[in-house]
């Protein structure tokens, strides 16, 4: 994200505030006018014109400044975002206004000048606030040069203190939006050593956690499931089965394509297993060219039934790596048993495993159920 996006940001937000500043603004001017009405009536109230005061002091003075923002709130409604500049313009003629209309009594009354620049700062606009510094210590100068005898009693000293204090708060503004910039550099910068860490740290932990031939969880990650699994399902009863698989006479195939061919095989196996079971079942590689499963949340005959379509569609499956030939695999499957440990629930699986390569492979052995040979 560049430095203009994220300015832009959350802007409208800002645009609504600064029209409350509007009306703030008017509602302290008419406050203001109000207590000059008071005191003038009662310290002099031989000279006081007051209908003078009335007109020219309050009535169009107050009635420009709502006007403008009228003008400003309806600018916001119509553009959210994208207004700044007119709200700008608006706020400097609101200042100019309440400047000009001023009594010519009220020294200070030039600070009204600096609410546009301040303005501009809350945009962090470099380019917004050159024009308002611009615009407004222009508009100063031109008025007390040419106008002073009209506008009152700005002395030298009070303009050059005015300009001083107008230019001043142009300086810190450029010196906050340049801050503003830096930190924004420091934020994308964190944001994104952060993100390369994240990253990084995900795929250190995939490949701590998968076998990187198959992509497939690995030995050391499958024991870890199993045994918070096995936990789980002590403390909630949650049904689980244990499969394992191995590849028959995969030593032939190594031995008579070649190593290569052997790993293209294995990935095969592995996509296959992965397809064929659900995304609450864990697929492991256990080592060589043997594959760990357990399956949660299923009876045992539902991971019986997934199993034996692995076991066809692998039967099926041709490679022509292997001259049109395809694979088949031994597993064994079994229930949960929540009296025996990790271990013994292991070997007896195994046991299965080592049934179904005895009594023929290509088949899937559970504890009651033998499948039958297809091929
Ligand atoms: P069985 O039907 O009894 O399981 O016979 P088998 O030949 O599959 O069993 P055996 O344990 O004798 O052979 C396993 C072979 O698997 C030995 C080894 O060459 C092969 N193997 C193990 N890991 C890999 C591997 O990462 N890539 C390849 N290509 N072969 C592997
Ligand atoms: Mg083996
Ligand atoms: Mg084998």
């Amino acid at each position: 994200m560049d430095f203009d996006t994220f300015r832009k940001q959350n802007l409208k937000r800002w645009n609504e505030i600064v029209i409350s500043c509007f009306w703030l603004v008017l509602f302290f001017y008419v406050i203001g006018q109000v207590t000059v009405l008071i005191l003038s009536v009662q310290l002099d109230r031989a000279e006081f014109e007051l209908q003078n005061y009335l007109i020219y002091h309050m009535l169009i003075p107050d009635l420009l400044v709502l006007i403008l923002t009228i003008s400003a709130q309806l600018l916001v409604r119509v553009k959210p975002v994208g207004s700044e500049l007119g709200i700008l313009i608006l706020g400097t003629l609101v200042s100019y206004t309440i400047f000009s209309f001023m009594s010519g009594d009220i020294h200070g009354g030039q600070v009204i000048l600096a609410l546009p620049i301040i303005t501009s700062i809350l945009y962090f606009n470099k380019a917004h606030l050159l024009y308002s510094a611009i615009v407004n210590i222009s508009y100063f100068i031109i008025k007390y040069i040419f106008f002073t005898p009209a506008n009152g009693n700005v002395t030298p000293y009070e303009f050059v203190v005015s300009l001083l204090m107008l230019s001043g708060i142009a300086l810190i503004g450029f010196g906050v939006i340049a801050r503003g910039i830096e930190m924004w550099k420091l934020l994308e910068d964190s944001k994104k050593t952060e993100q390369d860490l994240m990253v990084r740290s995900i795929i250190l932990d995939k490949l701590t956690k998968t076998d990187a031939l198959t992509g497939l969880y690995n030995h050391k990650t499958f024991h870890e499931y199993m045994e918070n699994l096995i936990e789980q399902s002590d403390s909630y009863p949650l049904p689980l089965q244990l499969c394992i698989l191995d590849i028959d006479n995969f030593k032939k195939v190594n031995d008579t394509y070649g190593h290569k061919v052997g790993d293209t095989v294995l990935k095969h196996v592995a996509k296959v297993l992965e397809e064929g079971t659900t995304q609450d079942d864990v697929v492991s590689r256990y080592g060589g060219e043997e594959f760990a499963i357990i399956f949660t949340g299923k009876t045992l005959e539902q991971s019986r039934i997934l199993l034996e379509e692995i076991r066809q569609t692998l039967e099926q499956l041709t490679y022509e790596e292997l001259e049109g030939r395809s694979i088949t695999v031994s597993g064994g499957l079994s229930d949960r048993d929540a009296t025996e440990s990790k271990d013994q629930w292991f070997v007896r699986t195994d046991d299965l495993l080592y049934e179904a390569k005895r009594s023929g492979k290509n088949r899937i052995v559970t504890e009651h159920f033998i499948s039958e040979k297809t091929s």
